[in-house]
């Protein structure tokens, strides 16, 4: 038995007025997704349990099986496991993100206008020249995403994500730790200009201390692999010790190269993984930009260049099953996560399931399944 989930970021998201009253899931042309819904069980998944923040990192992690109330403990953690940091025990990591904010103190772009790593990476290590040492760190990640490792007791403070701060005023941390924070963050303002970009400071947030958890082999007895162009999908991958593949031209973007991940899934599953998860961020770039247009291309995307050629390819090589849903929704009228429960799918190739409809309206009275059941139901007999 082959297994795939599928993970279109950020992809639920309520009826929309231009739309007709449709979702984007409703709205796209996904032909064959729906006849996998028609002949699998949709329902609802709890994917953010109640009282922890709606980031991809925790609803990922509920998605590769996982209770986020035992093994979350921040966000910027398992982003440096996937930059192979290994911290010690008193060692915090926070996410550094490059940020534009306005003269007059508004959030103007939480992704610093996306620059490329490259570039980014330039700014990351003056800000260690300047404003690093042994004990504070920068590390460069992907784009606009970094990491800074920091002494423990820095831990101990309330910051906002920046992506629930779009075109609002930016509220800086607080709490005993924030004016070490605050500082840096102050500092980075002279720094981060000089490199042209639209990006002019950086933004703490998401900290914790390097989460403990099982090796999926071990939770569940089977081999599993992943790709993603995102570094906490990545680092959840690297602390539960799945192969996690590199695909040329992922770029996290709505220009990902969605062929790419459907064939390092099959490639996978075929040199002997049981299971590949694929995540493709586009839908989740698209909701935060409020970009209607794009989110339902990427999801048209998913379904001709991901879904069709995936049960194929499957199909050919034995029995299977899939499970789809994503992380959280993204709705593009709010420019943001929420808490909500989203649709999820499960399909057995060879078993006629219920069969049903794969949006949020169709699972809307379905009562939602803890997230992290879900793959329980997909590999265990
Ligand atoms: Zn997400």
């Amino acid at each position: 038995m082959k297994y795939v989930v599928c993970v279109p970021d950020g992809c639920a998201d309520e009826p929309i007025d231009a739309l007709g009253g449709r979702t984007p899931l409703e709205a796209a042309s996904m032909p064959v997704l729906a006849s996998l819904a028609a002949r699998g069980e949709v329902g609802r998944a709890a994917v953010i349990p109640p009282g922890l923040p709606p980031g991809s990192d925790v609803g990922n992690m509920s998605i590769i099986g996982y209770d986020p109330t035992a093994y979350h403990t921040g966000r910027a953690p398992i982003e440096a496991a996937a930059l192979g940091l290994k911290l010690r025990t008193d060692q915090v990591a926070y996410r550094c993100n490059l940020v534009t904010v306005g003269a007059d103190g508004t959030m103007l772009d939480f992704a610093g206008g996306h620059p490329t790593s490259e570039a980014a990476a330039e700014v990351i290590a003056a800000l260690q020249g300047e404003l690093g040492s042994d004990e504070v760190v920068f590390h460069p990640g992907v784009q606009y995403r970094h990491i800074l490792v920091a002494p423990g007791e820095w831990a101990d403070a309330e910051c906002t994500p920046p992506h629930d701060l779009s075109d609002k005023p930016a509220i800086w941390p607080t709490g005993p730790a924030a004016s070490k924070l605050q500082t840096l963050m102050e500092a980075s303002r002279d720094i981060v200009p000089r490199f042209g970009l639209a990006a002019n400071q950086v933004w703490f947030w998401g900290q914790g201390f390097q989460p403990v958890m099982p090796a999926f082999r071990d939770a569940y007895g089977i081999e599993a692999g992943l790709c993603t162009a995102v570094d906490l999908v990545r680092g959840l991958g690297v602390l539960t010790d799945m192969n996690v593949v590199e695909v040329e031209g992922a770029t996290g973007w709505f220009d990902t190269n969605y062929e790419g991940k459907r064939d390092a899934a099959l490639a996978t599953l075929a040199a002997g993984a049981d299971l590949f998860l694929v995540h493709v961020e586009a839908s989740d770039e698209a909701g935060h930009a409020g970009n209607l247009e794009e989110k339902v291309t990427a999801l048209e995307r998913w379904d001709d260049r991901i879904l069709r050629g995936l049960v194929e390819g499957l199909d050919a090589m034995g029995p299977w099953r899939l499970l789809l849903l994503p992380d959280h929704p993204t709705p593009v009228r709010l420019k943001t996560h929420t808490t909500d429960s989203v649709p999820y799918l499960l399909v057995d190739a060879a078993i006629d399931g219920p069969g049903g409809i794969y949006s949020e309206p169709a699972t809307a009275t379905s009562i939602a399944r803890p997230g992290h059941s879900l793959m329980g139901r997909l590999v265990l007999p």
